[in-house]
């Protein structure tokens, strides 16, 4: 089941990319595990699904002793500061990022582990009170405090966005965020590489592909409903 999910996302991809004149190599399916077995995420790596997003801390460091390193994890979900210790070490790219205060702990950790933290700066697209990410006016200046920190790389901007029934309607908001993204690239920042953009989750990745992501974060599409205990 998991195998057959996998090989139909990796199709729709394909032939988004082929509609839109995107390059597949460009992007990179983030297969979201949380809620699901380690048992299931195994099927799936081994069925070549390289990339893997957590959005808790726990949940990851308890399944990363079960699945081969070769995976990059990549933690997508809200980041306490108190907890930045506990994956600073592996994790392949932080998506999160909202605050500077966050981002100071990063760059601390990362020293003490001798590395740069490749992060995500995270952007509300949708207004939506209850969700996390800063403003769109504000990104500018957080990526540019960011930009500071010698131990962190910023790659690039993430957004979660609303839930759809209609795809379409999430184009809005994907476009507003890639064109947030060309002016930082421009901008061509010290130790800013504006080269990830983190949109589209299960119910509306191919419009995400469309206006230009590099990572879409697929749980349910891959792995099936998520059962919370
Ligand atoms: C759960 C989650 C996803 C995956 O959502 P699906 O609708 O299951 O594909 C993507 N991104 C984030 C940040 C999530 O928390």
């Amino acid at each position: 089941m998991i195998k057959e999910n996998l090989d139909n996302i990796w199709k729709k991809i394909e032939s988004v990319c082929n509609k839109s004149g995107r390059n597949l190599n460009e992007i990179t399916l983030i297969g979201v595990t949380k809620t699901f077995s380690s048992n299931a995420i195994m099927e799936a790596v081994e069925h070549k699904l390289f990339d893997l997003g957590e959005s808790k801390v726990q949940e990851l460091i308890t399944k990363k002793d079960d699945i081969p390193d070769t995976v990059r994890w990549h933690f997508i979900g809200h980041l306490q500061k108190n907890k930045v210790k506990y994956i600073a070490d592996f994790i392949h790219l932080i998506h999160s990022v909202d605050s500077l205060e966050l981002a100071k702990e990063i760059d601390r950790q990362a020293k003490k582990f001798q590395r740069q933290i490749p992060i995500l700066v995270e952007i509300n697209i949708s207004d939506e009170e209850t969700k996390f990410g800063i403003e769109s006016e504000d990104t500018y200046q957080l990526v540019k405090e960011i930009s500071q920190l010698e131990n962190i790389k910023v790659q690039g901007l993430m957004t979660i966005g609303n839930y759809y029934e209609d795809m379409e309607l999430s184009r809005t908001n994907f476009k507003k965020l890639k064109s947030i993204f060309e002016e930082l690239k421009k901008l061509d920042l010290h130790n800013v590489e504006m080269k990830h953009l983190s949109m589209g989750m299960s119910h509306d990745f191919p419009v995400a592909i469309e206006e230009g992501a590099t990572m879409v974060r697929i749980g349910t599409a891959l792995f099936g409903e998520r059962y919370y205990a």
